[in-house]
């Protein structure tokens, strides 16, 4: 066990990502207390019951009066009112985070409720997977994975440094950029592909040439892969649409544009530029591999991820 990084940690918002977050703390020893804050006493209680912390407090207020560390796990489109109650019991000189997936809303709706001489650091794990509550989490999730702060500028040195150590101890790769660039890069990487998803999987739901049995039946034709991103949680893509909305616009009209030249391509018989694109499309797939963002699995890594938990 390493030393604790931190006093007390407070974790408001214990889902799949504030969960994992408290298995890794607990098994690592980061902190000598962890106190749980949720917005259901059902959740809160499910958090007890899986021994997730060392405190269990209704009040996200309660929750941060003496913590050193405060990571905020709640759906973007919540930020503000999360900021706006625990805001007046942050001790100074305490480090308030968050992980959300969209970060210039909510630098914005958080940023202007954070008391002086509090550090406020947004942050991004980009590690999940489509399951939500306390009971999906697990520890190990952000291993190996990238974690992206969103730094303000001013940005107190030494605190950024012990939030950036923090995820290091939980085995995260760490990167920093600003807001704005965040939100465009995951814009493509991420929210796109889920927003492609929910379309192609609403899309064959609602085709009537093609039963929804024989789409469950024979779902292992490339449909099985979108139908798990598809089953992310509907009110975290939700605010992630409505929080991200100008980066996920700009990248649809531009997915569109080449979505049309591929479907003209189709139309005209026109393979060489197919095979063009798909030779180029299938190095970047390697690439990915090559990073060890993924392995080179038939099932995309996903029975090996399984077994990590
Ligand atoms: P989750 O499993 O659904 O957990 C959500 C947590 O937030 C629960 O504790 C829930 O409380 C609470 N919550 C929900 N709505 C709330 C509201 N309106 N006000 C206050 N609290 C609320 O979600 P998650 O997957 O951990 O995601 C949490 C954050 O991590 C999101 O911002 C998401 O963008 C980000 N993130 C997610 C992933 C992923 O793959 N899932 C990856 C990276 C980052 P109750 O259960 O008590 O209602």
């Amino acid at each position: 066990m390493s030393e604790p990084h931190f006093q007390r940690i407070a974790l408001i918002g214990i889902g799949l990502i504030g969960s994992s977050i408290a298995r890794d703390v607990k098994e690592l020893g980061l902190a000598r207390e962890v106190v749980i804050s949720t917005r259901s006493a059902e959740t809160l209680k499910r958090a007890e019951e899986l021994k997730l912390g060392t405190h269990y407090v209704a009040s996200a207020e309660d929750a941060v009066k003496d913590a050193d560390l405060v990571i905020v796990s709640v759906p973007v489109g919540a930020s503000e009112d999360v900021a706006r109650q625990i805001a007046p019991a942050l001790k100074a000189g305490a480090i308030v985070t968050d992980v959300g997936s969209t970060k210039a809303s909510v630098i914005a709706q958080m940023a202007p409720h954070m008391p002086k001489g509090v550090h406020f650091i947004p942050g991004h794990p980009l590690a999940g997977t489509e399951k939500s509550g306390p009971d999906a989490g697990f520890a190990g999730l952000f291993r190996d994975r990238w974690c992206i702060f969103t730094p303000l500028p001013g940005t107190d040195a030494n605190a950024l440094q012990r939030l950036k150590d923090f995820w290091i101890a939980l085995g995260s790769r760490i990167d920093e950029m600003d807001a704005e660039h965040h939100d465009k890069v995951l814009a493509i990487v991420s929210h796109l592909p889920h927003i492609i998803a929910y379309n192609i999987v609403g899309t064959a739901d609602d085709l009537e040439t093609v039963t929804e049995s024989e789409v469950i039946k024979y779902s292992a034709s490339g449909f099985r892969d979108f139908t798990r991103l598809a089953a992310s949680d509907p009110t975290m893509w939700r605010d992630v649409c409505l929080h991200n909305k100008d980066a996920i616009l700009e990248m649809l009209a531009r997915f569109s544009e080449d979505l049309a030249y591929l479907q003209r391509a189709i139309r005209w018989g026109e393979g060489d530029k197919l095979f063009e694109l798909f030779t180029r499309t299938r190095a970047i797939r390697r690439s990915i591999v090559q990073a060890g963002q993924d392995v080179d699995a038939p099932d995309f890594g996903r029975h090996a991820l399984d077994a990590k938990k």
